[in-house]
């Protein structure tokens, strides 16, 4: 008889975005003539830019061509495509071409990195939290049991983020082997000031712990002083893997591609206490396990830095970031306290007092025909909080904004 992973039956079912959609089409059914605003989408809605189009048209006739075929590519991306990631990303920033694995998503990518380190290593997440992170440690059997009481998994070390540190998470009471961390946050939309992020830095050199930073809503960050790479951070190449992805930056949640940096300078143990690369680790877990993203993705990413093209995304996230600005800037006249949406596609608001996340939610779609995502579904200390986001149309961000305001009120 063949047995299961059994740490996969020790995950939590996540009913989240299955309730809201079920929460919808009931109301939708009693309610035919309403109009429903959807801003809890946490997907792009604008097309791919033309620059990039025209590179993948391209890249598509190359490859109908006998000189210009391509088969297997190299595992860790093209040459072309880990060049110009680091000279623009990474400009000043001192990182190579062979520290940066490009791949299909930072989804994947923050769930395999979970291969590369010892079953038993600690692990600390900010709560409210992206669900990945935590489930692919659950399903590799990093937690404890869930507590239903506290709605948390016991061995895993949770950093509460909440108006009260003004979402800034402490550093760990006890010693954690991983943390993951998330700036611009989803869902918060909260971003760290260098100082901040620098103490994550300082602690994991301490602690010989390792940072694995998210940095897929960089391109929204609009403020000065606010750190786009966690490199920008002195010593950060000896205790951190960091996460982009094409997806919220140029529309690729559909085209698949992003990257993992995996610096030179940074090391793990074995129980022997010897030193091993992890960019080596992680070189010998793509290649075995990843045969690359497709040529014609690659390069249409690649012409995500040409001029154009980063000319017209940028009046993408332009335009996602007015929509942020209109909502946040609504909420708030409307008399709400709200978070987020400077540096970040989404707005975290707290409700009103005495009410739960998923009351707000049934008032707010039964009110205002409006729907978002309650913060508990996030962690728990996500309840009290709810998730808009900027990446519906203009039109809507008003109109919903112009509801909340004469119905909710
Ligand atoms: C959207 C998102 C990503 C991007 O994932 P892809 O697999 O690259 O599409 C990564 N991290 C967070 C927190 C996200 O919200």
């Amino acid at each position: 008889m063949f047995y299961i992973n059994e740490n996969f039956l020790n995950l939590q079912e996540s009913y989240l975005f299955s309730t809201i959609a079920k929460k919808v089409s009931d109301y939708q059914e009693k309610n035919p003539n309403k109009k429903v605003i959807k801003l809890g989408i946490g997907d792009v809605t604008k097309p791919i830019v033309p620059a990039v189009l025209k590179a993948m048209h391209e890249a598509v006739d190359e490859i109908g061509t006998e000189k210009g075929f391509k088969g297997y590519g190299p595992e860790q991306g093209y040459d072309f495509l880990r060049k110009i990631i680091a000279t623009n990303d990474y400009k000043d920033l001192n990182i190579s071409e062979d520290e940066i694995f490009v791949s299909d998503g930072a989804k994947c990518d923050c769930g395999n990195i979970v291969d590369i380190f010892d079953t038993n290593s600690k692990i600390a997440i900010t709560d409210p939290v992206y669900p990945v992170y935590l489930d692919t440690n659950v399903m590799a059997g990093r937690s404890g049991n869930f507590n239903e009481e506290k709605g948390i998994y016991e061995n895993i070390v949770y950093l509460p983020v909440s108006s009260e540190n003004n979402f800034v998470p402490e550093l760990p009471k006890e010693k954690v082997d991983v943390i993951y961390l998330c700036f611009p946050n989803n869902p918060t939309g909260t971003v760290l000031k260098k100082e901040e992020l620098k103490k994550f830095v300082d602690y994991a050199k301490e602690n010989k712990a390792i940072i694995l930073f998210d940095a897929a809503y960089e391109a929204f960050i609009t403020e000065k002083d606010i750190p786009h790479s966690i490199y920008e951070i002195e010593g950060a190449k000896e205790v951190a893997i960091e996460f982009r992805s094409f997806s919220k930056t140029a529309g690729f949640t559909g085209v698949r591609c992003a990257f993992a940096v995996v610096p030179k300078t940074l090391f793990g143990y074995t129980k022997l206490g010897e030193k091993v690369s992890l960019n080596k680790l992680w070189n010998r877990r793509t290649t075995t396990k990843f045969n690359g993203v497709s040529y014609v993705v690659q390069r249409a990413a690649e012409a995500t830095y040409s001029d154009e093209g980063k000319k017209q995304i940028k009046e993408n996230i332009k335009y996602y970031l007015d929509n942020a600005k209109i909502i946040r800037d609504g909420l708030q006249s409307a008399g709400f306290t709200v978070y987020g949406g400077v540096n970040s596609p989404y707005i975290w608001l707290k409700v009103p007092d005495g009410m739960k996340s998923w009351e707000f939610f049934d008032k707010l779609l039964s009110k205002a025909n409006v729907v978002g995502t309650p913060g508990s579904g996030f962690g728990p200390h996500g309840e009290g909080y709810f998730r808009l986001t900027a990446f519906g149309t203009k039109e809507n961000s008003i109109e919903a904004i112009e509801r909340i305001k004469g119905e909710m009120i």
